[in-house]
């Protein structure tokens, strides 16, 4: 059986909505996945102070108000400190 188009050819790839969280700061951050494919430099995470290794899939974080101009203020977190990142902000407390 031949593979006949589609009437309305493929879906219309829909931009992901953006991801908008409070970050440790109380400022509205945008947040999005960056896989491990594309995970490619070091990066230190401001949660735990730690290295993101490469090849780490991860997650970049940057102010919501400032879109894409904010590539100065990118952060890149662990997934899971970010997640806890209301009990592991990004000042250290020693007590
Ligand atoms: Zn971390």
């Amino acid at each position: 059986m031949p593979r006949r188009r589609r009437p309305h050819g493929p879906p219309p790839r829909l931009p992901a909505p953006r991801r908008i969280e409070t970050g440790p700061d109380g400022y509205d951050y945008e947040v999005r996945p960056v896989p491990a494919a594309r995970a490619v430099k070091t990066y230190r995470c401001p949660g735990c102070d730690h290295e993101i290794r490469p090849g780490t899939a991860h997650l970049v974080v940057f102010p919501a108000d400032m879109g894409e101009g904010a590539v100065d203020d990118r952060r890149h977190w662990h997934t899971p400190c970010w997640t806890h990142r209301a009990t592991r902000g990004p000042t250290r407390k020693w007590s």
